[in-house]
């Protein structure tokens, strides 16, 4: 019996219904396993826990005496849980998420063996960082980075079944400070946000001292067998199918969407989702996705930089758990050719610490111009600003997916819904004269009176644009399901932030000028809506008539990872990352070159082990049908009995079999040659062509022999398999 019959009869001997019973109550878990202010309290003295406080809410400094403190605190309260490690816990620039374990255990200079955990070991340590991507900002030989405390976001347990460890976030950076990981930027982005975004509330509300940008992800994911998944070797090296004809059954009856989970899927969210509550990820919803297999979860939202590490955490978590269900989680864009690929909606805002979301249109004609300004400033940032967006979202996965009739296309967008583009149209065309006085103009637009009804009607939704504003705030919704939120939201914040303070500028010009301060927002606000009316479009995005519109208009169409990356090497894109002091220009090339060669990567992988399949599966399967069809023509021919279609099937094998070879070998003599390329650029294109080239061919031709091979000898399991697991 071949891998894949046998993992298909353990599916129906294994698995018959369980009850699924939980009762334990979200609130008697949440959190436990974090250090959040609350637990600091208990174990800290006051000074200490201040000095944390005055961290986590307002970015002070810890003095090395309270660090000790809080590292005190920190391991008793761990070792009451049954700590023996700790980890500092980074987001290296792999895209995934790394840690080295140090245990509390150490001798002292007499041999006695005690626990201990220092402020030192709290603040700062040194994995053996040099197989890490640094982009050449860090000389192998050197091999020294440093992960360093991030305070903001709280420590956590991990516990995996074997072991608990204690999990300090911390940022990645080198010898000399250079960052060499997703969060460091992130955190200096929300710097940045926070000050120009104060700034422009101070038009509206002094006592406005602090903006934080909210994010609320969606998490799309597919599920599979762990048994069949372990006999296609494609989707444990790749986590996508690179071959596999289309189930009969897809998702074309659309009765998925909303459907009832499988037990053995439910019993597996459960599962997660209660770890997650203890990890303080408030998770808040669960459903089935528009394809077969694939599901969505979202939390509600929280302060970016937290939203980002529970987002990995829970990543991780995932994985770790699906495994207890012999289940395995597919985070990929795109795992199944012709169903729908996979996203991570990105909703984002901004957050007053007097309780405002500057995002949600107010009730009264101020708190309306305050929605009004940031509203507008959001659509000019995306405007002026979308190529940079497209990079952040670049990766190989997400070339399946962006512009694939699922997913929203790669020209960058903002969907507004009927009535806002409506009333930033009637702005528009006001005389200058008309908007002089503030408070009548913004009566005749029915802001106040209408605005609020727009977030109750949720039907005016636009599911096929990459950038859509949904009530209260924006939804960017192009981002990859594999992805770390931290790159694109890095980006948000920091053109949202550009285009803040320059606008804060404007306005004030205008006011030394002698105008009315409203006045002035108001004309600063219409000459933003006419700059960039262009970026808002409010139609189908996976319509072709919208690429030629967009074309018309000029709107920028990124169609592949090695084009998108190439824009982070213009000298604006690292101008404006230097002068905020978010990205140096080094730091950024040493992020275009991680990033370029992630993607070469990926493809060669993903070349060669359809290379492997096809050589050492596919073709071998054909040929023994082949040869069994052969017999049968021969015994046939004995007798003289007709065998004309056995023939044609024969010449339909060879056909099948003839194209796969020869493009394999083919593909290969091209990587090869690729190889040989020097020029990272260079490379990054050879190998989109091999991909363009041959990947759909070949599938195409391995599709065909699935189609005519025996069932029976066909040892990959197939999509009907794969997806429609209950
Ligand atoms: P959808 O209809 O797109 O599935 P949901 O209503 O499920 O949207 O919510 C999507 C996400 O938006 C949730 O994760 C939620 O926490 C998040 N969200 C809501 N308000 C905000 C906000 N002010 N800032 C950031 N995210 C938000
Ligand atoms: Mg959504």
């Amino acid at each position: 019996m071949n891998q894949r019959l046998h993992a298909l009869t353990n599916l129906a001997n294994k698995f018959e219904e369980k009850t699924i019973e939980n009762t334990t109550k979200i609130t008697s878990i949440f959190a436990e396993n974090v250090f959040t202010l609350k637990t600091a309290r208990e174990y800290l003295n006051e000074v200490a826990y201040k000095s944390l406080k005055n961290s986590v809410n307002n970015g002070k400094k810890i003095d090395i005496e309270s660090a000790g403190q809080i590292a005190v605190g920190m391991k008793s309260w761990a070792e009451e849980k049954g700590v023996t490690h700790y980890t500092h816990w980074f987001q290296p620039l792999t895209g995934t998420t790394a840690e080295k374990h140090d245990s509390f255990f150490t001798l002292k200079s007499d041999g006695s063996a005690i626990e201990e955990f220092d402020g030192a070991a709290l603040i700062q340590q040194e994995p053996d960082a040099s197989s890490f991507p640094s982009g050449g900002l860090r000389a192998t030989f050197e091999a020294r980075g440093y992960t360093a405390w991030d305070p903001s976001s709280p420590a956590f347990i991990i516990d995996n079944g074997f072991g608990k460890t204690l999990c300090i976030p911390t940022i990645f950076i080198s010898y000399n400070g250079e960052s060499l990981d997703y969060k460091a930027p992130l955190l200096k982005s929300i710097d940045f946000l926070n000050k120009a975004a104060v700034d422009v509330c101070s038009f509206f509300d002094k006592n406005v001292t602090k903006v934080i940008a909210t994010l609320g992800w969606e998490q799309e994911y597919f599920v599979i067998d762990a048994g069949l998944c372990s006999a296609r070797p494609d989707i444990i090296q790749c986590g996508r199918t690179v071959l596999g004809a289309a189930p009969a059954k897809g998702q074309q009856l659309e009765d998925f969407y909303f459907g009832s989970i499988p037990s053995r899927v439910y019993s597996f969210m459960l599962d997660f989702e209660n770890e997650a509550y203890k990890l303080g990820i408030p998770l808040k919803t669960r459903h089935n996705e528009v394809a077969p297999g694939q599901y969505e979860c979202a939390p509600i939202f929280e302060e970016v930089n937290l939203a980002v590490d529970h987002n990995l955490v829970l990543m991780d978590l995932m994985a770790r758990i699906a495994r207890r269900h012999n289940l395995k989680v597919l985070f990929h864009e795109k795992p199944f050719a012709g169903i729908n690929g996979s996203g991570k909606h990105n909703n984002w805002s901004l957050a007053t610490d007097t309780g405002i979301n500057l995002l949600s249109p107010g009730k009264t004609p101020k708190s309306n111009l305050m929605f009004l300004t940031f509203f507008v400033n959001v659509i000019k940032a995306v405007h002026d600003y979308a190529e940079i967006l497209r990079t952040s979202i670049a990766s190989a996965g997400n070339d399946y997916r962006l512009g694939a009739n699922e997913a929203p296309p790669a020209i960058i967008s903002v969907f507004l819904g009927k009535y806002l583009s409506k009333l930033l149209k009637d702005l528009e065309s006001k005389a200058s004269n008309q908007l002089d006085d503030q408070d009548d103009t913004i009566h005749k637009l029915d802001i106040h009176k209408n605005i609020p009804l727009v977030i109750l009607d949720n039907t005016d939704r636009n599911r096929t644009s990459p950038f859509a504003f949904t009530g209260n705030k924006f939804e960017f919704r192009a981002v990859g399901s594999s992805a770390n939120c931290s790159y694109p939201m890095m980006v948000l914040n920091t053109i949202v932030a550009e285009t803040l303070s320059k606008f804060y500028e404007e306005v004030n010009q205008k006011i030394e000028k002698g105008d009315k301060k409203e006045l002035a927002i108001l004309q600063t606000i219409q000459s933003y809506i006419k700059a960039s009316k262009n970026v808002i479009f409010e139609g189908d995005g996976y319509s072709h008539n919208w690429h030629d519109e967009a074309e018309k208009r000029g709107l920028p169409n990124v169609k592949s990872t090695p084009a998108a990356l190439e824009i982070m090497k213009r000298d604006s894109v690292k101008d404006l990352f230097s002068k905020h002091n978010i990205l140096s220009h080094n730091e950024l090339e040493a992020r275009y070159e991680i990033e370029l060669e992630k993607y070469i990567k990926k493809v060669q992988i993903e070349g060669r082990i359809m290379g492997d399949l096809c050589l050492n599966h596919v073709i071998p399967q054909a040929i023994k049908y082949q040869n069994i069809v052969l017999e049968n023509v021969e015994g046939l021919k004995r007798l003289g009995i007709e065998h004309q279609e056995q023939i044609k099937l024969l010449e339909e094998l060879s056909l099948n079999i003839g194209k796969v070879k020869n493009n394999v070998f083919n593909m290969v003599e091209a990587r090869k040659s690729a190889n040989h390329t020097e020029n990272l650029t260079l490379k990054a294109q050879q190998y989109e062509d091999i991909k363009n080239t041959y990947f759909d061919v070949i599938r195409y031709h391995t599709d065909k022999l699935e189609g005519l091979v025996d069932d029976q000898l066909w040892d990959l399991p197939k999509y009907r398999e794969l997806l429609l697991l209950r």
